[in-house]
């Protein structure tokens, strides 16, 4: 399939076919190489492009490359997302991607016991996919540090900006910290996000679909 031409190493080629996809969507086409490449990334995209793919198949083929563990209570990625039913979508979809493979997906949302999540993340989480607010409360409750991840995901960022979680995004990508690949996804780009991209973002490359 035209999958192989993007740079995915064959296990994850395995997956994506054992997944049924057949041909890469456009924002697919566009990012996989260049989220393989190592660069920051600013995604122009609305929900339905096959964006959660365009992001979690290179992170899935990077991490599977670093063979790294997570200590208990960190983690090596964060994605955040604005919504329980977006999270539990995303880590639904990279489920798939990892089957196979020791990576581990974890998820937090609020609305949902903070002890079962708490228990989770003590055994250490590869990619943890969560909602900004209820990934704060486990912060500050030392439940989980976030200054190990290397890669940062953060989808549908307009609709974090309209839930005011615009705080709670400064602090966490303040925790992340640097060196780190960071890629924002959004369906709309206003003048706030442009500021949060030039604070968050490293020489960004734009794709638009
Ligand atoms: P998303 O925009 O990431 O929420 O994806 C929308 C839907 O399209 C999901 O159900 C995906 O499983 C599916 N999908 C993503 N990429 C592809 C592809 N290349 N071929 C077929 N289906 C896909």
């Amino acid at each position: 399939s035209q999958f192989e031409t993007l740079g995915l190493s064959p296990s994850v080629l395995k997956q994506v076919l054992a997944l049924g996809y057949d041909a890469p969507t456009p924002i697919q086409k566009e990012a996989i190489p260049l989220v393989l490449d190592g660069h920051d990334l600013m995604g122009l995209a609305q929900t339905g492009t096959g964006k959660t793919a365009a992001f979690g198949l290179p992170l899935v083929d990077r991490l599977r490359e670093e063979n790294g563990k997570p200590a208990p209570k960190t983690i090596r990625a964060l994605i955040l997302a604005p919504t329980r039913e977006l999270v539990n979508q995303i880590a639904g979809n990279l489920r798939d991607f990892v089957r196979g493979t020791p990576i581990k997906v974890g998820s937090v949302v609020g609305g949902a016991s903070i002890n079962v999540q708490i228990k989770n993340l003590n055994r250490g989480t590869d990619i943890l996919v969560a909602t900004p607010g209820r990934l704060l409360d486990l912060v500050e409750r030392r439940a989980v540090f976030l200054d190990t991840a290397k890669y940062l995901v953060l989808d549908e960022a307009d609709q974090m900006l309209d839930l005011g979680f615009i705080h709670a995004l400064r602090k966490i990508a303040k925790l992340v910290g640097t060196p780190r690949q960071t890629l924002l996804f959004s369906a709309t780009m206003p003048k706030q996000m442009e500021e949060l991209a030039r604070t968050y973002l490293n020489d960004p490359v734009r794709v638009e679909v």
